[in-house]
């Protein structure tokens, strides 16, 4: 299974030891840059960091050696084995000391940069994955059950329940409503039981916090059966079903629930792009065009920011304290730094929007977003 590649547990639950490591968020998205362009980026940010580490008193001579023999290692990695599919953000965790190498490529755009520190640099990934809704799947049939959940498009394997060890006898004396006496009758008591347990089942991984939204997969008429056992809170948080044979590969169930999931997210993204136009301040909380965008961003007031992926726009930052402004002043009037000109500002307006908690839609398609400014956000409260 390529799950490796989502498995964030070692990187997130990482204890600090004596160990440094390079934590490298590499912008490689196509629409804002070329092979050429990222791997220039990159060899500058460790020419860079080469210079702050040289420039650091109290770095024993190995183990500034062993830094930069992991810098050149991230180096030669994405020059010559890494091949950029549709990410847009490379993300690699590499132990100066240790055999720790961790690559991820992440679907939305962040800020380029190194950091070298005890622990993982994670800020920006912890953001990016409280941005992004899990799925669960439940495919079922009379003799077995599994679930999955999919989570950034990766499909992982959880739970098998078996009809063979549902207990045989069960005392239904105190439970037994008109309509489950009824459904029982049609169905048997050991596949009623069973039903039961994989309510169960699946409303204990609902609380583990495996999945914010819920598919249901098997035959129809089993699908119909089950639901009349599936919680009401969770029957509420089901957003489409299919049909499956259990015996199939596990990519056949990532595709279909895939097409579910993408027209769901699709039809939201639309919904909410369209409540933000129809709500326009000073009325309601819809702000539209990278100015007022900026402005609400610095103010720590963006509840959800949409934006057009092919965007681009020119400003101005600071390095310090992460001020955004489209025209040049002569300081930062926050923290009296030089300021810095970007070709490109929306990559610190993503990552500031998720460090403020902010929900992030980046947009391939909408013609209505795109008449009116590509950029827009929902406020958390009025100015
Ligand atoms: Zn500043």
């Amino acid at each position: 299974m390529s799950n490796e590649l989502f498995d964030f547990d070692e990187i997130l639950e990482y204890s600090s030891t004596d160990e440094l490591i390079i934590s490298t968020y590499l912008l490689v998205d196509g629409a804002r840059t070329t092979k050429k362009g990222y791997l220039s980026e990159l060899n500058s940010m460790i020419a860079k960091t080469k210079d702050n580490i040289e420039l650091a008193s109290g770095f024993e001579k190995s183990r500034q050696k062993n830094i930069f023999n992991t810098l050149d290692k991230i180096k030669s990695y994405v020059g010559d084995s890494y091949k950029r599919e549709n990410e847009k953000t490379l993300l690699i965790y590499a132990g100066t000391n240790s055999h720790l190498w961790k690559v991820y490529k992440l679907p939305i755009i962040l800020k380029s940069k190194i950091i070298v520190d005890p622990k993982p640099n994670t800020q920006s990934l912890r953001s990016l994955l409280s941005n992004y809704k899990k799925y669960g799947v439940l495919l079922i049939d009379r003799e077995k059950a599994q679930i999955y959940q999919v989570y950034l498009g990766k499909i992982r394997e959880y739970l098998a329940a078996y009809i063979s060890e549902v207990p045989p006898k069960v005392n239904f004396r105190f439970e037994s409503g008109l309509r489950e006496k009824k459904i029982l009758g049609k169905i048997g008591e050991k596949l009623h039981q069973f039903y039961r347990t994989l309510n169960e089942n699946i409303f204990d991984f609902f609380k583990d916090n495996k999945f914010d939204y819920l598919i249901l997969a098997g035959r129809k008429k089993i699908i119909n059966e089950f639901q009349n056992y599936l919680h009401s809170y969770l029957l509420a948080m089901v957003i489409g079903t299919f049909e499956e044979e259990l015996s199939v590969r596990e990519q056949a169930i990532l595709d279909k629930a895939n097409k579910i999931i993408g027209d769901f997210e699709l039809d939201n993204l639309n919904n909410a792009i369209d409540k933000l136009i129809d709500d326009l301040e000073p009325r309601g909380f819809g702000v539209l065009g990278l100015k007022k965008i900026i402005d609400s961003l610095m103010a720590n007031n963006i509840k959800t920011l949409i934006f057009m992926e092919d965007y681009i726009a020119r400003g101005y930052t600071c390095p310090a304290c992460g001020y955004i402004t489209l025209k040049l002043q002569e300081k930062c009037p926050y923290c009296d730094n030089e300021l810095i000109h970007l070709n490109d500002i929306i990559d610190e307006i993503v990552e500031s929007a998720l460090n403020q908690g902010s929900e992030v839609l980046p947009v391939k398609e909408n013609e209505k977003l795109k008449k009116h400014g590509k950029i827009g956000a929902v406020l958390r409260y009025k100015f």
